[in-house]
C-alpha cells in the first residue's frame, strides 16, 4: 500500500517524485516504457522558455516565470546541464515588427526581461541571423538544458531518497474501492491513497480509467518537418 502513485516518469512525473521524496511517505511511480523520460521528455526543443509568451494573468504565465528561475538552483542541487543563451525574437519588416511590439509588451506584462537592442549588436553577437530582419528583441533568461537528463536526475534522486520506480508497467485499469485506488498493470496490481496522472498526452486515456467525465481533451498532432 503507498500513500501516492505518479502515472509516468517523464520530466512532469519524474520533478514530482523529487519533490514527494523530500517527505516521509511512500511513493510509487509506474512508467509504460523501459526507461525515465522515453516520451515528450526524450524529443523536445530542450528550451527553457522566458516566459514572455503564455497570456498574461494565467497559471502558464506564472508557472513558466517560476519554473525558468527554479533551473538556477536545480543546476546545483542536481548538477544538470545549464546552458544560460538567452534569446532573440526577430522581426522581418512592419508586420511582424508589430506583432514583435505585441509580444515585448506582453512579456513586461508577465514580469520577463525583454528589452529592444540595435541590429549591429545582434549581429555582432549572432553573425549568421538573417541580413534581412529589422528588429530584435532580446529575452537574457532563456536556457537551454538536457530535458532526459534533468528527467534522470530528478527519478534518480527521488530513488536515493526512497521513491520506488517500476519501469515497464502500462497503467490498464484503476479502480476506487472506499477510499483505496487499486491500479492494475499487465502483471500486478498496486494500492495508493492518491494518485497523480502524470502521463503527457496520455493523461485524458489515464483520466478516462478513473473519471467519467474528462473535463479536457488531448489533441497530440504530428509536426511535418522538412
Ligand atoms: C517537438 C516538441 C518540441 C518541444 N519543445 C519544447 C521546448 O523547447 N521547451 C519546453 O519547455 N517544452 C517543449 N516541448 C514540450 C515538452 O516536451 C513537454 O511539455 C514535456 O516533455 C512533457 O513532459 P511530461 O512528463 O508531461 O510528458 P512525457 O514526457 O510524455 O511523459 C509521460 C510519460 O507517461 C508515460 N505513460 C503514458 N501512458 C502511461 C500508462 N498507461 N502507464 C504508465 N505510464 C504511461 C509515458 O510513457 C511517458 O514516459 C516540446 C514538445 C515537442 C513535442
Amino acid at each position: 500500500m503507498h500513500d501516492v502513485i505518479i502515472i509516468g516518469a517523464g520530466i512532469t512525473g519524474s520533478a514530482i517524485a523529487f519533490e514527494l521524496s523530500k517527505y516521509q511517505m511512500s511513493v510509487l511511480v509506474l512508467e509504460k516504457e523501459n526507461d525515465v523520460g522515453s516520451g515528450a521528455t526524450m524529443a523536445n526543443s530542450a528550451i527553457i522558455h522566458s516566459g514572455h509568451d503564455p497570456k498574461p494573468g494565467t497559471l502558464k504565465a506564472k508557472l513558466n516565470l517560476l519554473g525558468n528561475a527554479l533551473y538556477d538552483d536545480l543546476e546545483n542541487d542536481l548538477q544538470i546541464p545549464l546552458l544560460r543563451t538567452g534569446a532573440y525574437l526577430v522581426a522581418h519588416g512592419e508586420a511582424e515588427e508589430k506583432k514583435l511590439e505585441e509580444l515585448k509588451k506582453r512579456a513586461d506584462l508577465n514580469g520577463v526581461e525583454a528589452f529592444y537592442i540595435p541590429l549591429e549588436e545582434a549581429f555582432k553577437k549572432e553573425p549568421q541571423l538573417s541580413k534581412t530582419i529589422t528588429k530584435v528583441v532580446s529575452l537574457p533568461t532563456t536556457k537551454v538544458t538536457f530535458p532526459w537528463e534533468v528527467a534522470l536526475a530528478f527519478m534518480e534522486t527521488a530513488v536515493v531518497n526512497g521513491v520506488q520506480l517500476e519501469k515497464n508497467q502500462s497503467v490498464k485499469a484503476i479502480e476506487k474501492i472506499k477510499d483505496i485506488f487499486e491500479v492494475t498493470t499487465e502483471t500486478a496490481t498496486f494500492k495508493s491513497r492518491y494518485i497523480i496522472n502524470a502521463a503527457g498526452v496520455y493523461a485524458e486515456t489515464i483520466a478516462s480509467l478513473i473519471e467519467t467525465v474528462v473535463p479536457y481533451q488531448t489533441k497530440p498532432e504530428k509536426a511535418n518537418i522538412l
